[in-house]
C-alpha cells in the first residue's frame, strides 16, 4: 500500500499529471484482494482458536464437547484455505511492486518464498483436503458440518431485514450456504469420488466459512456506524466484505461446478497418460 501510494506511473482519469499507481483499477483490485484474503484468513483462524480455548476452559461440559468438534472440522479449513490464499496474496504483493517486486530490494519476493512452504508442511494441503472431506464430513454422515452450515444460515436470517450493504451480504450468505449444501449432498451421495473432488470441496468451504465470518464482522462494524462512529476502520470492514462478496466469493461457482461434474478425471487418467510429450 505504501509503495503503491508512492510509485508514479501512467495516467488515470481525474488525476492531474502522472498518477500514483494506487489509482489504477487493477492495482486497487490487487490491494483489496490481498486485504480481503488476509482478513478472511485471520477471521477463520481466530474463530477456530477461540473454539479451541473454549474446548478446554468452558464451564459447561456439553459446550466443551461441541467446541472440540468444531475445532476438528475447522482445522483442515484453516490450514488448507489460509495457506493456499497466502501464496496468492504474497504473489500479488510482488505484482503490485512490478519489476521491483521480483528483485530483492523491496522484500516482497521473500514473503512469497516464505509463503510457498505453508501448503507443504504440517501436512500437505492434499492431505488436509482428504481429511476434511473424509474424516470430517463423510465419517459422521455430514452431521458436524451441517451444524456449521446451520450457524451460517442463522446469521443470514438474522441480517435479512437489514438495509443496504448488510442486507445484500445476507442474501449472498444464503446463496453461499445453498452452494455448500449442494456440494455436501453430492459428496455424501458419491463418496467414492471424494478423493478427486477433495481440493475443490475444501476451497469451497474455506471460501464460504471465511465469508460468513467477514459478514459477521461487517454487521458488527455497521452497528458501530449506526451508533455514531465515523471511524474509517468500520467503513473499511464493510467495503472489504463487499469486495470479497463480488470478487472472491464468486469463485464458489467454479468450485461447485468442478465438484458436481459427471467427469471423474481420477478414473479416466492412468499413470501412462502423463508419459506422452
Ligand atoms: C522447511 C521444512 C520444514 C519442515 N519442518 C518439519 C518439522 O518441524 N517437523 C516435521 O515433522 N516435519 C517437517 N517437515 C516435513 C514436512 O512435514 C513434509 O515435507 C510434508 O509433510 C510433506 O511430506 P513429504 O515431503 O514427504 O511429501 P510427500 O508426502 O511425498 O508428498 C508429495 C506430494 O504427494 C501428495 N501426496 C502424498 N501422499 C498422498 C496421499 N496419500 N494422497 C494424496 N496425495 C498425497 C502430497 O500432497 C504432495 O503434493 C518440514 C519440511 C520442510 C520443507
Amino acid at each position: 500500500m505504501a509503495y503503491a501510494s508512492d510509485c508514479v506511473q501512467g495516467k488515470v482519469q481525474g488525476v492531474e499529471g502522472n498518477a500514483p499507481i494506487i489509482n489504477h483499477p487493477d492495482v486497487k483490485r490487487m490491494l483489496m484482494q490481498m486485504r480481503a484474503l488476509t482478513e478472511a484468513g485471520r477471521a477463520m483462524s481466530f474463530f477456530t482458536i477461540a473454539a479451541e480455548d473454549r474446548s478446554h476452559r468452558h464451564c459447561d461440559a456439553d459446550q466443551r464437547a461441541a467446541d472440540a468438534q468444531l475445532v476438528e472440522v475447522m482445522t483442515p479449513l484453516v490450514k488448507g484455505w489460509c495457506t493456499e490464499v497466502a501464496m496468492e496474496s504474497t504473489s500479488l504483493g510482488v505484482q503490485v511492486h512490478g519489476g521491483m517486486g521480483f528483485i530483492e530490494e523491496t522484500g516482497a519476493a521473500q514473503h512469497m518464498r516464505d509463503a510457498r512452504i505453508l501448503p507443504i508442511y504440517e501436512g500437505t494441503n492434499g492431505i488436509q483436503a482428504l481429511d476434511f472431506v473424509g474424516r470430517k464430513c463423510l465419517r459422521d454422515g455430514g452431521e458436524t458440518i451441517s451444524l456449521l452450515l446451520a450457524a451460517m444460515q442463522q446469521t443470514a436470517s438474522e441480517l435479512s431485514a437489514a438495509n443496504g450493504a448488510i442486507g445484500e451480504l445476507s442474501t449472498a450468505l444464503t446463496n453461499t450456504v445453498e452452494q455448500c449444501q449442494q456440494a455436501l449432498d453430492y459428496v455424501l451421495a458419491n463418496s467414492a469420488k471424494s478423493p478427486s473432488l477433495a481440493y475443490n470441496f475444501l476451497m469451497l468451504f474455506g471460501n464460504s466459512v471465511s465469508f460468513w465470518l467477514l459478514v459477521k464482522l461487517a454487521a458488527a462494524a455497521q452497528k458501530r456506524i449506526d451508533q455514531g462512529s465515523s471511524d474509517l476502520f468500520y467503513t473499511q470492514k464493510i467495503k472489504t466484505t463487499r469486495f470479497f462478496s463480488s470478487q472472491i466469493l464468486t469463485r464458489n461457482l467454479g468450485y461447485l461446478a468442478s465438484i458436481v461434474t459427471q467427469t471423474n478425471y481420477s478414473e479416466e487418467l492412468i499413470a501412462e497418460d502423463f508419459q506422452t510429450l
